[in-house]
């Protein structure tokens, strides 16, 4: 993912490296390009037009004295922008509750990757040596259940489901994903499971009922952390999901899923900016151990390389 943008600014940069001192009209050719090689990237509008104001700015008042010369100094300063956008210095990791259990529900369109996000949470939670619980939420696709399952056994954690309950005997006697969840939580409470992980449906398309159903989750279950699951391919529809789930369910972090696939990733750079949450964790790839915590600084430089 950000191979072209990351082409494109990278040329940008050659061009401007060739000049001294930098005028305006060099600048203003240089953030035209940066603005053009970002919407091409599918970030979105508001996030493109802020971003490219706030380079123009720091670029105009760059002095020429200094270590850095002017064309450094410009890159410096896109790459200072760019870590803003992604959402600032200083990620936080998850909140973990006081009194376990910790209890994090994930949301997310239909195909996000929350089910897989589950099994690479508790996998990467295992490993710091808590002792997680899959609660199988999504009661609305037929295989979902099956799948956590699936995912469960390879991260080797529980999973908590309707009909079959942890080793066959919490039966949950109802199909009502709310139930389901408390009843999760509660299971976890009394296993002595610290952390529990609920997964929850997810519908091709943002659509009321499907944020009612995970409005009343969260309420049920008061999550320490709820996160939202976005599969970093879905182009411009980005801002409009994000802000439904925002509003919808009010989450407290991010999860990019797919950033190893070959899209603009344009949604990986405006989700953050354009709801004010933090991207927490990013997947990139299929097998479990395809996760890694996200760090703005380390991202902006990938694409700046
Ligand atoms: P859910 O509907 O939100 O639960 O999404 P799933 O977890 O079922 O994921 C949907 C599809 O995307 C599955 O085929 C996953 O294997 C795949 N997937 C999930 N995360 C990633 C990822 O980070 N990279 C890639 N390439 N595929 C992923």
């Amino acid at each position: 993912m950000f191979a072209t943008l990351s082409d494109r600014l990278t040329s940008t940069f050659k061009n401007l490296r060739s000049r001294g001192r930098l005028s305006e009209a060099d600048i203003d050719a240089t953030v035209r390009e940066i603005r053009r090689a970002l919407l091409d990237a599918d970030v979105a509008v508001p996030v493109v037009r802020e971003f490219a104001a706030a380079v123009r700015e720091r670029a105009l008042s760059v002095e020429v004295s200094g270590a850095l010369n002017p064309a450094q100094q410009v890159v410096k300063i896109v790459n200072e922008e760019l870590v803003a956008i992604l959402g600032g210095e200083g990620q936080r990791g998850l909140a973990l509750a006081k009194n376990p259990p910790t209890v994090i529900m994930l949301a997310g369109l239909q195909g996000a990757g929350k089910t897989t996000l589950a099994g690479k949470l508790a996998l990467h939670l295992k490993e710091k040596g808590h002792t997680p619980l899959l609660v199988a939420a999504d009661l609305q696709r037929p295989n979902a259940v099956t799948q956590l399952k699936v995912v469960g056994e390879r991260a080797g954690a529980p999973v908590y489901a309707p009909h079959s309950g942890v080793a066959g005997e919490d039966e949950v006697p109802t199909g009502d994903p709310v139930a389901v969840a408390r009843a999760g939580v509660e299971t976890a409470r009394s296993r002595e499971h610290d952390v529990v992980i609920i997964d929850t449906a997810g519908r091709l398309g943002v659509d009321a009922e499907l944020m009612a159903q995970a409005r009343d989750i969260r309420d049920a279950t008061q999550p320490d952390e709820v996160l939202f699951v976005i599969d970093a391919m879905i182009g411009q529809d980005a801002v409009a999901t994000a802000n439904a789930f925002a509003e919808g369910v009010d989450f407290t972090g991010v999860v990019l899923s797919k950033l190893d696939g070959d899209a603009r990733g344009g949604a990986a750079l405006s989700v953050a900016r354009v709801t004010g949450r933090p991207i927490l964790f990013a997947s990139t790839g299929e097998k479990l151990t395809d996760f890694e915590a996200f760090h703005p600084d380390r991202m902006a430089s990938r694409i700046l390389d």
